[in-house]
């Protein structure tokens, strides 16, 4: 595959990666998307299970989004017109140690917007609003190597295919994935990439026997035990099923068990949850999933770039940790791109 001049790769589909390419798209240039797994939309994603002939959606990474700037409030407003986006309105609380011993109703008018009928659904709107259509996605293709020359730029993946010929590569990687890419090629890149590091967090999902059941509350901010963030996800709009709890554990409690195996995290956190909410809650099916790289300590930068080069770096870890930060990280590599092509 030789794409020739004009023609951009985006490594990663988050929703960095996503924006990045409308933007670029729009200004006439042909993106190729590559990510090494199947969905779209990176950390903001959906877990399906099947439970007693039920599919059930399990929100695993991001929970909701707000929207602050007038860019990213165009895409809720264009999402929330077409259905696959909606604003939930959690009973959101604060808890301290245990339900018992200190919760606190969390009155805050912010709106939270999530996808319908899963967090997915962000990333295959902004798939379809850069116009990138499945001949331009490359899903299952992890990047292990850029090469540089006469023709451009070439992308080896690890079972060794290559395609060839981009002007430029723009990374929307985790920064310790894109460290390894840039240091052969941007030194100087590479140097700030290392810079940053992330928390890792398990997220343990749970699904009651009981699928009706009501703990009184949908969604808590959680401090001083096992969880930073608790969540009923049946409790989102545009669901159905019923209750489908997502827990987040907190950055030191996965730190201590990064490497178990995930099904001892996930019988674990399970009874973390009833200690939490002080009652038995029979399991009609538990996971785990481990995120290595959750929540950035980012640098004070929105993206990378290196326009000689023609190498860029976008994500959460520059624009801010949250989807909205990863969007305004894309934009801003995608518009700086721009600008040095036509200086
Ligand atoms: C548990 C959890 C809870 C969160 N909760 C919230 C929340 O409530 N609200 C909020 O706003 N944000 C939340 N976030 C943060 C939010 O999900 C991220 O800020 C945002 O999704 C990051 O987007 P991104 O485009 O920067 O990167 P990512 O979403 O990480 O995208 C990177 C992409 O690169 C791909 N990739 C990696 N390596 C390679 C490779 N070598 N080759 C090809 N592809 C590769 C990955 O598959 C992925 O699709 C949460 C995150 C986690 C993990």
């Amino acid at each position: 595959m030789n794409q020739g001049r004009g023609s951009v790769a985006i490594v990663g589909a988050g929703v960095g990666g996503l924006a990045c390419a409308r933007v670029l798209g729009e200004a006439g240039w042909r993106v190729s998307v590559f990510d090494k797994s199947r969905g779209l939309g990176g950390r903001c994603s959906t877990r399906r299970a099947s439970v007693d002939g039920l599919t059930l959606r399990f929100d695993h990474g991001a929970q909701y989004f707000t929207a602050r700037t007038p860019a990213f409030q165009a895409v809720v407003e264009a999402g929330l017109e077409a259905g696959s986006l909606a604003r939930w309105r959690p009973r959101l609380i604060a808890v301290e140690g245990t339900l018992a011993a200190g919760r606190s109703a969390v009155e805050d008018e912010t709106p939270r917007y999530v996808g319908v009928p899963g967090m997915s659904a962000l990333g295959k709107l902004l798939a379809a609003r850069a116009g990138v259509d499945e001949a331009r996605v490359h899903r299952k293709r992890r990047i292990q190597a850029l090469e540089r020359g006469v023709q451009g730029w070439t992308l080896v993946d690890e079972a060794g295919e290559r395609s060839e010929g981009f002007e430029a590569v723009l990374l929307n990687l985790p920064s310790a994935q894109a460290t390894p890419l840039l240091e052969a090629h941007a030194p100087a890149l590479a140097e700030r990439s290392r810079a940053c590091t992330f928390e890792p967090c398990w997220a343990g999902m749970l699904r009651p026997e009981d699928p009706a059941l009501d703990l009184g509350f949908d969604a808590a901010f959680v401090s001083g035990g096992a969880f930073s963030w608790v969540a009923d996800g049946g409790s989102k709009p545009g669901r159905s099923g019923g209750a489908a709890w997502v827990l987040h554990a907190d950055p030191d409690w996965t730190r201590a068990h990064l490497e178990e195996p995930a099904e001892a995290v996930a019988r674990e956190l399970h009874a973390r949850f009833e200690a939490l909410v002080g009652r038995s809650i029979p399991a009609a099916h538990r996971s785990a999933h481990r995120w290595r790289f959750a929540k950035p300590e980012g640098i004070p930068e929105p993206h990378l770039l290196d326009a000689d080069l023609g190498l860029g770096v976008c994500g959460d870890w520059c624009g801010g940790p949250r989807v909205e930060g990863a969007f305004t990280s894309g934009r801003s590599l995608a518009q700086a791109w721009l600008a040095a092509r036509t200086a």
